[in-house]
């Protein structure tokens, strides 16, 4: 069955609160790369990758061993962890806020992964991170650095889009942190790269501003982590001349990552 036979044999028979939720949901899975659902229940045994996003499995608490180094089994589990995302009913204000959830995206395995805030209005309507005009500056960005979007993965703090596009509250952060380090326990970076203060206050677990933790190195469960200013905050009318700094941390970055560092 497709999403949108789904979608309209569900809303026949259903108020219009859930299926609002039943089309974020399917959205959202659509955005994780889920491209259709079976019309009845899989045994796990049996089921496909894709099959396997339809199950009700928890997720594994935090610090419980992925279960495999496979890539295919991680990728699995990945599509798992999006399919409970896409039905969060945590925040209730994000719920009624986004359009559907942005997981992320990105290879397995990469070099590098950029750690945003949450989605905008763009990211909202496309599923996708960094893909407004934040997100065409970060790819300039990565393009700078030698290396192709596809080649890193791309996140957010919050899987959901705030209203008004607000910084999330440490409430919202703090029911999403479950996901987020399920999301890199089996993305599995060697780097990751906090964009913006949101990102980097959350990931390490600090209220220090984001001009103290530009610049040097910090820690996230043995991942290395470079904290830098968001693009959003680098575009024209409000700090472009931060682009310089910018530009010395990631240089910073692609030392410690052992890259050439383009112009030097
Ligand atoms: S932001 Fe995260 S925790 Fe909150 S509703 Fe969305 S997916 Fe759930």
């Amino acid at each position: 069955m497709n999403e949108n036979e789904a979608m309209s044999e569900q809303s026949d028979a259903m108020p219009a609160d859930a299926a609002r939720q039943v089309r974020q949901h399917l959205d959202s899975l659509r955005a994780a790369g889920v491209m259709w659902l079976p019309s009845q229940p899989l045994a796990v045994e049996s089921a496909t990758v894709a099959e396997t996003t339809v199950q009700s499995s928890p997720i594994p608490a935090i610090g419980e061993p992925v279960s495999s180094n496979g890539v295919e089994k991680r990728r699995s589990e990945l599509l798992v962890l999006a399919e409970r995302i896409a039905s969060c009913q945590r925040c209730t204000e994000l719920v009624v806020s986004r359009s559907r959830t942005v997981f992320g995206v990105g290879p397995l395995d990469p070099e590098l992964c950029f750690v945003g805030e949450a989605p905008g209005a763009t990211e909202d309507q496309r599923g996708e991170p960094f893909v407004g005009e934040a997100g065409q500056l970060l790819d300039r960005i990565i393009a700078a650095c030698g290396m192709k979007r596809e080649e890193v993965y791309i996140c957010n703090i919050c899987k959901c889009r705030p209203p008004g596009n607000r910084v999330p509250t440490t409430q919202e952060a703090g029911n999403c942190r479950e996901y987020l380090e399920r999301q890199l326990e089996l993305v599995r970076p060697r780097f990751l790269c906090a964009l913006g203060a949101c990102a980097a206050q959350n990931l390490l677990g600090t209220t220090e501003g984001i001009g103290k933790l530009r610049g040097r190195f910090h820690d996230f469960k043995g991942i290395p982590v470079l904290c830098t200013y968001h693009p959003a905050y680098l575009l024209p009318g409000r700090s472009p001349q931060k682009k310089r700094e910018v530009w010395d941390d990631m240089k910073r970055l692609l030392e410690r990552m052992g890259r050439p560092i383009p112009g030097r």
